[in-house]
């Protein structure tokens, strides 16, 4: 897993990955059959939904998208495919 930064000018509400980042993260290691398969971020006071911002914004159509929600004291943590814009609940199943 890789943490990037996000780089939005306005990243309270807004999420933009470090793009730099990921692509050093690709040159550098020694796995080349690394591959992106999830991408997450989280909603501080909404709901762990694609926003209509992350479904228009959505760039890899076969990787996970996992959102977390901190709105409750329980955190909530969903995950989707988000494929031209519409939205499909995939599940998150623990080993
Ligand atoms: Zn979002």
């Amino acid at each position: 897993m890789l943490r990037c930064r996000n780089v939005h000018p306005t990243p309270e509400t807004r999420y933009l990955i470090d793009m730099v980042q990921v692509v050093e993260a690709f040159r550098a290691s020694d796995d080349f059959d690394r591959e992106l398969v999830g991408i997450y971020h989280s909603h501080p006071r909404t709901q762990a939904y694609p926003s209509p911002t992350d479904r228009a914004e959505a760039q890899w159509p076969l990787a996970a998208y996992v959102l977390a929600s901190l709105r409750s004291d329980e955190p909530e943590l969903f995950a989707y495919r988000i494929r031209d814009g519409a939205v499909l609940e995939i599940p998150i199943v623990e080993p």
